[in-house]
């Protein structure tokens, strides 16, 4: 390609040049920046944005993508040209229908919120946080009247994370397997005493957790070459391009879980990013396509491998050489323990049954939210009712109930729905995965990860962000996004875990 699209590319790829480098400025921040630099690295990362923000919506920009756009006419759909036309014209459409001043205040508010609300739930109280929460929630609605629906409000704000998605589209996925959950969770519930998961909370040194992590998620196919660990109070995973992408963990001296699944959960996010394209690198096409289809990565490595018994035949006499202690533990009981389902009232720490219903609430809220239905001043009493009709048990505080996620403070309605979404194509992704190529499992059980990786990379990671995950999913399995993938794997999990 010459001419404009290559003009039009060099300029988008100074942006992502700027956009990454703030990512960079992001990552040491919260891994390796003493507390004092808050401040400086507070204004750096301002300027980048705005720099960022000021070459997108240049009229350069619309000027090129016009001029491009007559260059390349007559490719397909498919190829790369078309595909990084067509995202960045929506992603510059996008940016122009919020007011530059709404944006401001919205940031403004946001920022101040974050104290407010952490003051709020470290007080269990809930009042301290409704007058901001208030103001959000107007500020929430007006976006989305900028931003522009047809059917709710909803479909306005779910489509800045997950775009051409609509809200009734979500309502119809979990109505359709809430009754399923419901039922699997009150039938496990009746047996609970049937799996303990003692053995996982005992004294683990840090360093060989670590180190067995680091092993587990190098045979998975993360590439050390192209990425490291670090120690963080939040785990998340950050790229700068394919060939540098992070993953960060956090360790429990007494409990096995958390560095172990969440570096493998990072670590599904990484080869993501990792697996991109070499040609789309650099450019806005680099990059996961939306938060659920990232989710499907970082849940199908976490749970789908990770928790798997196939997994555990593999891992488990390795795990016992760097721990001794587990010397007598059996594969089942190991397996058992690691899939326990216990209702919590914390979302993050979710068992693979509860968690898409610990969404649908968060769903039904925000979309009543939106629409007015349900006042910000009712929402602790509408939160308790909920839960507990869902889970059978009732929170006991705020700060454990209504209060315990930091997105609303940040202005994010909309964004819980990608995180049951991501569990739901994990399995769907998945089973397509087997019928192709049906050694995964005995391979995923002689330690041999490449297989399935390789599928995700042709399928998946390689197209980066040219197609939307509607798009992707249709191209991979021939149907949109479902639940009946997700609900036979839980079935046919705990079946077994429990001997239902
Ligand atoms: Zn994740």
């Amino acid at each position: 390609m010459t001419g404009k699209y290559q003009e039009l590319v060099v300029h988008l790829q100074e942006i992502t040049n700027l956009n990454r480098a703030g990512a960079l400025l992001g990552w040491d921040q919260r891994t390796q920046m003493p507390p004092g630099g808050a401040a400086a690295r507070g204004r750096q990362l301002a300027t980048l944005a705005r720099l960022s923000h000021e070459m997108f919506t240049d009229e350069k920009t619309l000027h090129l993508l016009d001029d491009a756009a007559k260059e390349i006419e007559g490719l397909s759909y498919d190829s790369d040209q078309a595909s990084l036309l067509r995202v960045v014209r929506q992603d510059y459409e996008d940016l122009f229908k919020l007011p530059a001043a709404f944006v401001a205040e919205m940031a403004e508010v946001t920022t101040l919120a974050h104290p407010v609300w952490a003051q709020a739930r470290a007080e269990n109280n809930f009042a301290v946080f409704q007058p901001t929460l208030e103001r959000i929630v107007e500020l929430v609605k007006q976006s989305a009247e900028y931003l522009g629906y047809t059917d709710h409000p909803y479909d306005a704000l779910l489509g800045q994370f997950e775009r051409g998605m609509k809200a009734a589209e979500v309502k119809a996925i979990f109505d359709a397997h809430k009754p399923a959950l419901v039922d699997l969770i009150a039938r496990i519930r009746a047996v609970s005493s049937r799996v303990s998961d003692a053995v996982l909370h005992q004294p683990f040194d840090i360093d060989r957790q670590r180190q067995f992590a680091v092993e587990v998620v190098r045979g998975f196919g993360y590439d050390f070459n192209r990425g490291r660990l670090d120690e963080t109070v939040h785990p998340f995973a950050t790229g700068f391009s394919r060939d540098d992408v992070r993953i960060t963990t956090r360790s429990l001296p007494e409990f096995l879980n958390p560095a172990l699944f969440g570096t493998m959960h990072e670590a599904g996010h990484a080869m993501y990013e990792q697996g991109v394209a070499a040609e789309l690198d650099g450019t806005p096409l680099g990059g996961g396509t939306s938060l659920a289809v990232h989710e499907s990565q970082s849940r199908m490595w976490e749970n789908i491998v990770g928790r798997s018994k196939p997994f555990w035949a593999w891992a488990l006499p390795q795990l016992k050489a760097i721990f001794p202690q587990l010397g007598g533990v059996d594969l089942d009981t190991f397996y058992k323990a690691i899939n326990i389902v216990k209702p919590s009232y914390i979302r993050v720490e979710a068992d693979e049954a509860t968690y898409n219903l610990h969404i649908m609430l968060r769903f039904e809220l925000e979309m009543e939210l939106a629409a007015g239905k349900v006042k910000v001043a009712d929402l602790p009493q509408e939160w308790n009712d909920r839960f507990e009709a869902s889970f059978g048990i009732r929170p006991p505080t705020d700060a454990v109930g209504v209060l315990q996620d930091i997105h609303w403070s940040g202005g994010m309605i909309g964004y819980f729905p990608t995180y049951a979404l991501g569990n739901l194509l994990s399995a769907q992704y998945y089973n397509q995965a087997i019928r192709e190529v049906p050694s995964i499992p005995d391979d995923i059980a002689s330690g041999r990860f490449v297989t399935l990786l390789g599928w995700l990379n042709d399928r998946i990671h390689r197209h980066g962000r040219k197609f939307t995950a509607d798009e992707l999913t249709r191209r991979i399995t021939g149907e949109g996004i479902q639940s009946r993938d997700y609900i036979a794997y839980l079935e046919t999990k705990f079946t077994e875990v429990y001997g239902l």
